[in-house]
């Protein structure tokens, strides 16, 4: 069992005094102990911050073009890496290899993108705006900020917040996941080969007194928080109040609709990618597929059950599964108790995954891949985010039905229509209230130049994430108005300033 570093100063590389809390990690595919967390709290906080605030200054003062290089060696770490770092990522959250390559990608993407920092950071600039002045528009960090990460893209998350962060010129302090911890000191440690400054980039391990010491901390400027609804909804009631710039990306309830005309063997595949890969713990995963039409909706189910019946499950590891397990016994527990819920509330259970077991594995975390039918708005299955392999189907008599249900629901993260109807697709992206939106693409994450985020209760704050609106979140604007020697004007002038 290894001893994993309470506070990762990556230059120093010290671990401070021994933790008041640890908890577990397991390997979720055989359910054992695999590391124990230190759990960092308000010490360890502020510490971090302290380290953070010394190394700003130079850091900001950093030429854009400079501070892209260290990114530029970081991200051919990261390739290098490549197959190690997925290894670690599926040791402790359990999707499997390929998934954790997929994910690994996005974040090399975001990389990329901040590598582009110059360009990114150009100002704006209005010359002869009145005799002699010029007038700049300049974006300039804010200093040190905070991300507060979920478990289920250990890496990728982080990604989509610290190199454009970092870029920016501000300091940046993380708090991972305490369930898959191990990647984030990896990443801390290459981004130390790439030659990033002492104090940085920092790493605080810890649970919600980690969290509660960074929303209250003065030193804090601002907080990017990916996680569940009710954490998002009070890291950003209890960031802002302490007056600092809050992002806080929540939880979800996909929705598919299914129109007559699309491909059915296309939505079918599409399906079973967005609902089962990475074992539904995707905060885009499709949890609700909308048929349009009795006749649409037998066929997918027809189409749909056997497929979920013959998932492939099994560890991480192994090469030809689709999916592995859940991340913790307890997560399991709570989606199984989902499912006992829909079958209570009389939805019809057409795959039920409730009693998997594969041998070899039998004390691993799995749920098998689930599918519930004639589900209603009304059921708690419907109205709740799950995250695992359940798909519940919705029926429904006609698109505007259909659009409505999306639009009804307290989350709007991510949706998708299926359909080969120019009209019904442009009607879908114009009229939908939800932030990422795919037409015959079942899970729309936006690429690292466009921004990614939810509307409704998905998102608490302004700015979704990473491409332009990330590097909005991460500086703050400054405008100036430059009156140069040949305009200066002798006599003081008492009226409010005009330059006509
Ligand atoms: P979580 O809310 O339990 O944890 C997220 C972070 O908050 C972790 O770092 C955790 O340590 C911390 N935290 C947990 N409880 C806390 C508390 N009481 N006070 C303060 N901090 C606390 O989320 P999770 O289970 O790790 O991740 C899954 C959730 O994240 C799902 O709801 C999923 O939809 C969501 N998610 C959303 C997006 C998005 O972009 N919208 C992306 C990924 C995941």
């Amino acid at each position: 069992m290894t001893e994993l570093a309470l506070v990762d100063h990556i230059i120093q590389g010290r671990t401070p005094d021994t933790p008041d809390n640890q908890c577990d990690v397991f390997n979720p595919a055989t359910g054992e102990i695999t590391a124990q967390l230190a759990l960092g709290g308000a010490r360890e906080v502020d510490m971090a911050v302290k380290a953070a605030q010394a190394a700003f200054p130079a850091w900001a003062a950093t030429p854009p073009h400079i501070r892209a290089r260290v990114l530029f060696r970081f991200r051919d770490l990261v390739e290098r890496e490549f197959d190690r770092l997925a290894a670690v990522i599926t040791a402790e959250h359990g999707k499997v290899l390929s998934d954790a390559k997929g994910e690994l990608t996005r974040g090399l993407e975001v990389i990329e993108f901040a590598c582009g920092i110059p360009q990114l950071l150009k100002g704006e600039f209005s010359e002869h705006v009145g005799r002699g002045v010029d007038a700049v528009s300049i974006r300039q960090p804010l200093g040190v900020v905070a991300g507060i990460t979920p478990f289920n893209f250990p890496a990728m998350v982080p990604m989509w917040m610290f190199p454009v962060a970092l870029a920016c010129g501000n300091t940046f302090i993380l708090k991972p996941s305490e369930r898959d911890p191990s990647i984030t000191n990896e990443i801390a440690a290459l981004l130390e080969q790439a030659g990033l400054p002492e104090g940085v980039f920092q790493i605080v391990h810890g649970g919600k007194p980690a969290v509660d010491a960074l929303l209250e901390h003065p030193g804090v400027e601002a907080i990017s928080f990916v996680g569940s609804t009710p954490i998002a909804e009070y890291v950003h009631q209890k960031g802002t109040a302490a007056g600092k710039r809050v992002q806080a990306l929540g939880g979800a309830k996909n929705h598919m609709i299914v129109m007559p005309d699309a491909d059915l063997d296309k939505a079918v595949d599409a399906l079973m990618g967005a609902a089962y890969g990475a074992a539904g713990e995707r905060c885009m995963a499709i949890s609700v597929a909308v048929p349009v039409g009795q006749a649409t909706a037998d066929a997918l189910i027809e189409r749909l059950a056997p497929k979920v019946r013959g998932l492939k499950i099994g560890p991480g590891t192994d090469a030809e599964a689709e999916m592995g397990p859940l991340v913790t016994r307890q997560h399991a527990d709570k989606v199984v108790g989902y499912i006992d819920a829909g079958e209570a509330e009389g939805a019809e259970l057409v795959v039920d995954g409730r009693d998997f077991k594969i041998q070899g594995y039998e004390n691993g975390f799995f749920v098998g891949g689930t599918l519930f039918d004639r589900v209603t708005p009304d059921m708690k299955i419907y109205r709740e985010e799950i995250f695992g392999p359940v798909l519940s189907v919705v029926r429904t008599e006609s698109f505007d039905e259909a659009l409505g249900l999306v639009n009804a629901h307290e989350y709007g993260n991510g949706t998708a229509v299926f359909t080969r109807d120019g009209d019904t697709a442009q009607a879908f992206l114009n009229r939908v209230q939800a932030g990422m939106v795919g037409v015959n693409v079942p899970i729309p994450v936006p690429m690292a130049f466009h921004s990614f985020g939810g509307w409704k209760r998905s998102l608490f704050g302004d700015h979704h994430m990473h491409g332009p609106e990330g590097v909005r979140f991460f500086t703050r604007l400054k405008a100036g108005t430059i009156r140069w020697p040949e305009g200066i004007r002798a006599g003081a002038d008492f009226i409010m300033p005009t330059l006509s």
